[in-house]
């Protein structure tokens, strides 16, 4: 049903009961959405176009955060929850070396111990899978969207060039196809294409000799991450969206099961609805709000180069080493690690000497270019490796989306329209039991 209204209140879609002010007229519902990276930035846009009076209230700049410097791979081949079987034991080794793929901080440990702890627990076989199939509501729709934002008229840097696995080892390499075929059969993603050493020089000639073989997946999509989000930006500005940067949101105002206003250092900003989206940083207003959320800071470095002077054709995942290389237009980005070392962008040089280091293994030569950029950022990361998405426990009008982990670019989209969905009809068809804010908390048992 479409309401025609005046002025300031738009064509709007109705599926909840209408409010109507004294004169009758249709009055737009308020959100105030908390967070302006990816996932606040999208949701923005879903619930713009459903016809709510959207504000973001961002405590930096919109979209850099972690939002920024990542790979930007959209491939829903390879949803997953990080908390895998056998990671902790085939990883022990690296945890506490610095330059490794994962990195335990020592210091940081007693701050972790109890996030840990939980993560541990999800390390097995039948969590995974289950967090696996969960995902697959997320997945299903993941390059949909992408295509759906470029036609309705958000521009970013989006390419349809599928993703290839290298390998140094011949046994990683078939673990690593098994697992792909696998995830073919039962989900139905794409077929994955083996690879030996000789067809893969063809297709990425960069690649040393050393590299044994590799597996490519056509279907998949890749973006620059900082596109997308200007993207946005430009289109929520288009379309009217409040926003405000360099303020923090710093506490809530709370009447019985409702969040009235939030606070920054200077105001207090009243709405019918909030959404927390402020990643890595979400735990901090949650606890305010009575809500324990297990959430830490994943944090990851990257390096980008522009005018490289090597060609890679499509993104690159240098899988005994978990590092990837993504071309864009002009430029090229080499990032991973997954560092767990508390909430903070403190950037440490031995992690992006242990990226230069890993992708100098899989390439005939160096990387060199006409300027190079380092960045650290932090992957909201929760204990079972899925996302938290819908109604705050014990409040009635406070939603959240966070804990994307490695994948927040890629499901950027799916989020927003999830929360758009919830916010304003309280339903959605995609299937978010297994994401339920409550799973966590004083009693709650996690999802499994
Ligand atoms: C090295 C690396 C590579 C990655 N590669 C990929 C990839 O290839 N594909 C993919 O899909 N994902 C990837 N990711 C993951 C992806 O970057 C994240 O999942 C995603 O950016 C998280 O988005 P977000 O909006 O939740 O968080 P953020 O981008 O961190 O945004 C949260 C925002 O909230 C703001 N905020 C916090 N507290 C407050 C407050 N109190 N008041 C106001 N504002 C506040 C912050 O300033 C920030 O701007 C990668 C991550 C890393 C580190």
């Amino acid at each position: 049903m479409f309401f025609q209204v005046p002025d300031n209140k738009i064509k709007l879609r109705i599926r909840n009961i209408p409010k109507m002010d004294v004169q009758g007229e249709l009055l737009m519902k308020k959100v105030v959405i908390i967070g302006g990276g990816i996932i606040g930035l999208s949701s923005a846009y879903y619930l713009k176009k459903a016809g709510m009076d959207v504000t973001i209230i961002e405590k930096g700049e919109l979209g850099k955060a972690c939002s920024q410097g990542n790979q930007g791979w959209v491939c829903p081949a390879l949803h997953e929850p990080v908390p895998a079987p056998g990671l902790m034991t085939e990883s022990f080794k690296m945890l506490l070396q610095k330059d490794s793929p994962l990195y335990i901080k020592p210091t940081a440990m007693p701050q972790l111990s109890s996030w840990l702890s939980q993560f541990m627990k999800f390390c097995n076989e039948r969590d995974f899978k289950a967090g696996e199939a969960a995902l697959l509501t997320l997945s299903q729709s993941t390059l949909s969207l992408f295509d759906s934002l470029q036609h309705e008229g958000i521009k970013f840097e989006l390419h349809r060039k599928g993703i290839l696995f290298a390998f140094l080892s011949q046994e990683n390499l078939q673990k690593k196809f098994k697992r792909f075929e696998e995830v073919a059969r039962v989900f139905g993603h794409e077929q994955p294409v083996l690879k030996n050493s000789e067809e893969i020089q063809e297709i990425e000639p960069s690649l040393s000799t050393s590299v044994q073989g590799g597996i490519l997946l056509t279907e998949q999509y890749h973006v620059r991450p900082e596109s997308l989000a200007q993207g946005i930006i430009n289109k929520l500005k288009e379309m009217g969206v409040n926003l405000y940067v360099n303020t923090e949101v710093v506490d809530l105002e709370r009447e019985d099961d409702r969040i009235v206003s939030i606070k920054t250092k200077s105001e207090s900003i009243k709405s019918d609805y909030f959404l927390l989206a402020a990643g890595a940083w979400s735990g901090t207003l949650a606890k305010k709000m009575s809500y324990t959320l297990p959430l830490t800071g994943g944090k990851g470095y990257s390096i980008t180069i522009q005018n490289p002077s090597t060609k890679i054709n499509r993104p690159l995942y240098l899988g005994d080493l978990k590092t990837g290389i993504t071309p864009f237009n002009e430029a090229l980005r080499m990032g991973g690690t997954m560092e767990l070392s508390g909430i903070n962008t403190t950037l440490d040089r031995k992690r992006i000497q242990g990226i230069r280091s890993a992708v100098s293994k899989y390439l005939k030569e160096d990387i060199k270019g006409d300027k190079e950029d380092v960045w650290v950022g932090m992957r909201p990361m929760t204990p079972d490796g899925l996302p938290v998405l819908g109604k705050v426990p014990k409040l009635n009008n406070m939603y959240i989306a966070t804990g994307h982990g490695m994948v927040g670019v890629a499901m950027a989209p799916a989020t927003g329209k999830i929360l758009s969905e919830l916010i304003v009809s309280g339903a959605t068809e995609f299937k978010i039991a297994p994401f339920a804010p409550s799973r966590f908390g004083e009693g709650a048992k996690l999802y499994s």
